[in-house]
């Protein structure tokens, strides 16, 4: 669009430029080529009027000798054959450069003598012409009356006339133009085939006839209008310099605009198309910035800095929904499979240290006598699992406080968005910890250089937000994230937030609690099918009071999977379930109808063999080691697990000995398997063990 205008902007003027030179200088042409015709025109007018005057002279010659040859009688007697001779004689002087025809007339116009002929006329009627006074067309007749005295009285005796025709191809000739005679506008004689058009004299007329052009003009003449033409070399010259230069020079200007503007506009319509791909969403589209004007080219950096702006702020948005969603999801996935406490801690640790751009995060929950056990951590955190975190009441706290971190009420003063109501426990006191602080008060916290919690920030990790974990109303934990540098301090954003994962979290420790009653509850294992902690505490109770009753043998075997916790992190937790059934299955398939096979939790089974001595119950355990071993455990359709082993300890009741302590030493003999290296089974103090003989 904007090219085509370029384009016509270039190529208009121009063309009108030359349109007007060549007209100017056309008609400059064409007045000169005017002017130079007339004048023609008139040479030839004049060269007409000379030879009249030269044919009156003869006229006027040849009468006076007709008398002073004493022709006169002759001539009254109409005697043809003597004048025809005396006419001849004469004539050879006259004819033919002075005139054509010559004639001695009688007064009434009859034909008495003539000498030399014409074309278009015959000697009889150029007699009547020269008695009438008439010249006839296309010629110049001149007269003069013959006059003598005849009885003393002068009369007259006739007429000598003298006739020129005009020869239109002499006369062109000698003008160098072209001409024909005309009568009454009709053609007599003509040099060249005559065009038709008729111009006033004076005036001059062009036309094209075919690639010429031609101009003619009339002039009158004693011997009628002629009409005189030639070809117009000035028109001629410029309508071919209009076709030859004026032409390719349009071509190459419009060309040259065209291209001036393709140069403009290019870019711009790149820009635009860019600009379009851009809104579409396409932020991956450049402007080529070294291409076309300046401002151009600044459009296009501009332009190009917006969508790559754009398209980072775009990553960092899908980034961080992407984390959030795959955050969510892992939560929601952990929640909804595990019962497994401190797994879903983790998961909900390293989920909210993610979505929230923590370095390191934490979970604390109440112990069972009221201190703050460090259960899950993830990245960089001052707390270690298992840890118990400074409290400010020594009495629950059941450790020593960090001094450094036990700061006193005076730091209290600057507290002003903290220090209202609900203060509980800690009253004006900061506390020992920002653990202990949140769940004392059951609202988050935000640390910052500067601000009034300070003081609690940990060693490298001056940055921290921590909120309160919730179940039934009572404060049960905290959930902590830490970062590293002091310019990013948390927001209240982000406050609300990690709020709601503390939901979720709180919301896996009520099902967790509620899963540990309903177990209480129930008989059996939900996962394995197993017995379960109680009925398996029962049936101890049971079996060591009849065994101390009758005398009887009875052994416990501990069984306890090998790094399971790999296994979880490798194939997942529902792979571990998996793993966890297939080997209850197995323990079952060792067992006889009177043992009892229980899941004493997590990855930890009991067999309770009564009637089984000690070396009975190793012989079973070392099978039961073996099987769980050597077979491989699919979790999945094609994904089988090799290697899986565990770790038993064996303890045969010793005499007098109750339900616990048969358990602790089993333990115990378990513990030795897995410190002499794992996959294999250890029997308890077999010195003391029951020693009553098998049947
Ligand atoms: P080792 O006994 O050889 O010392 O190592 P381990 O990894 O087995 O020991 P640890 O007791 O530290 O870990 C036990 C793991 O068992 C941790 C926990 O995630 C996993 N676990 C406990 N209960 C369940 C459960 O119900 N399902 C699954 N899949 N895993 C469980
Ligand atoms: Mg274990
Ligand atoms: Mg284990």
């Amino acid at each position: 669009m904007l090219a085509a205008f370029f384009a016509a902007i270039t190529a208009v003027p121009l063309a009108l430029g030359l349109v007007l030179i060549t007209t100017q200088v056309d008609q400059r042409f064409t007045d000169r080529a005017a002017t130079e015709l007339v004048a023609a025109s008139q040479r030839v007018a004049n060269a007409i009027a000379d030879r009249e005057t030269r044919a009156a002279q003869t006229t006027a010659d040849l009468t006076d000798l007709l008398v002073a040859d004493g022709q006169a009688d002759a001539l009254v007697e109409a005697d043809g054959t003597a004048l025809a001779d005396w006419l001849a004689g004469r004539a050879g002087e006259r004819i033919p450069e002075r005139a054509d025809v010559l004639l001695v007339v009688e007064p009434g116009g009859d034909l008495v003598a003539d000498a030399g002929q014409a074309e278009r006329a015959t000697s009889t009627e150029l007699a009547g012409a020269v008695a009438r006074g008439a010249s006839p067309d296309g010629g110049l007749l001149t007269r003069r009356e013959v006059r003598a005295d005849v009885d003393g009285q002068e009369q007259s005796l006739g007429w000598v006339g003298a006739f020129v025709e005009v020869d239109a191809g002499e006369l062109a000739e000698a003008s160098a133009v072209e001409l024909a005679v005309l009568a009454d506008g009709e053609v007599l004689t003509s040099s060249q085939e005559a065009p038709d058009t008729r111009p006033e004299p004076g005036e001059a007329a062009t036309w094209e006839d075919g690639e010429q052009r031609v101009m003619a003009t009339t002039v009158t003449t004693p011997a009628g209008d002629v009409l005189v033409w030639r070809p117009d070399p000035g028109g001629l010259a410029l309508g071919g310099l209009l076709a030859m230069v004026a032409a390719p020079a349009l071509l190459l200007a419009g060309g040259l605009g065209w291209l001036l503007a393709r140069r403009m506009t290019e870019p711009v319509r790149r820009a635009a198309q860019t600009a379009r791909a851009v809104a579409r969403g396409d932020l991956d589209q450049h402007v080529p910035t070294a291409e076309g004007p300046a401002e151009v080219r600044e459009l296009a950096v501009a332009l190009n800095r917006m969508s790559s702006e754009l398209s980072l702020r775009l990553r960092e948005l899908e980034a961080s929904r992407d984390a959030l969603g795959a955050s969510l999801e892992r939560v929601g996935q952990t929640l909804a499979s595990s019962l497994d406490l401190d797994r879903v801690l983790g998961v909900i640790a390293e989920s909210a240290a993610d979505v929230l751009d923590a370095d390191g995060a934490h979970v604390v929950l109440r112990g069972p006598t009221g201190q703050l056990v460090v259960r899950a951590r993830h990245g960089s955190s001052n707390r270690t699992v298992g840890d118990v975190v400074p409290s400010g009441d020594a009495g629950s706290a059941g450790g020593p406080t960090d001094p450094a971190l036990d700061v006193g009420g005076g730091d209290d003063a600057g507290d002003g968005d903290d220090a209202g109501g609900g203060d509980d426990a800690g009253g004006g006191d900061w506390g020992a910890s920002v653990e202990d602080r949140v769940a004392r008060r059951g609202h988050a916290l935000r640390v910052a250089p500067g601000s009034a919690a300070s003081a609690l920030a940990a060693p490298g990790l001056p940055c921290q937000l921590a909120v309160p974990l919730t179940v039934r109303g009572e404060t049960e934990g905290v959930l902590t994230l830490l970062r590293d540098h002091p310019d990013r301090p948390f927001d209240e954003r982000q406050e609300a937030l990690l709020g709601s994962f503390a939901a979720q979290a709180s919301v896996a420790l009520e099902n967790v609690h509620r899963h540990a009653e309903a177990q209480e509850q129930a008989a059996t294992d939900g996962l394995t099918g197993l017995a379960n902690v109680r009925t398996l505490h029962a049936a101890l109770q049971r079996e060591v009071e009849a065994a101390e009753r009758y005398d009887r043998p009875v052994s416990v075997l501990m069984i306890d999977l090998d790094r399971f916790k790999g296994v979880n992190d490798r194939w997942g937790h529902e792979a571990g379930d998996r793993v966890l059934s297939e080997v209850a299955r197995r323990l079952q398939g060792f067992s006889r109808a009177a043992d009892l096979v229980a899941r004493a939790g997590g990855e930890e089974f009991v067999m309770l063999l009564p009637e089984t001595p000690a070396a009975g119950a190793q012989i079973l355990a070392e099978r039961v080691r073996e099987a769980v071993a050597t077979q491989p455990i699919a979790i999945s359709s094609g994904v089988v697990l090799e290697g899986i082993t565990c770790s038993i300890g064996v303890a045969g009741r010793h005499a007098q000995e109750g339900p616990d302590d048969l358990l602790r030493r089993a333990d115990a003999a378990q513990y030795e398997a897995k410190r002499g290296g794992r996959n294999r089974v250890v029997v308890a103090d077999e010195t003391t063990e029951h020693t009553t003989p098998t049947t």
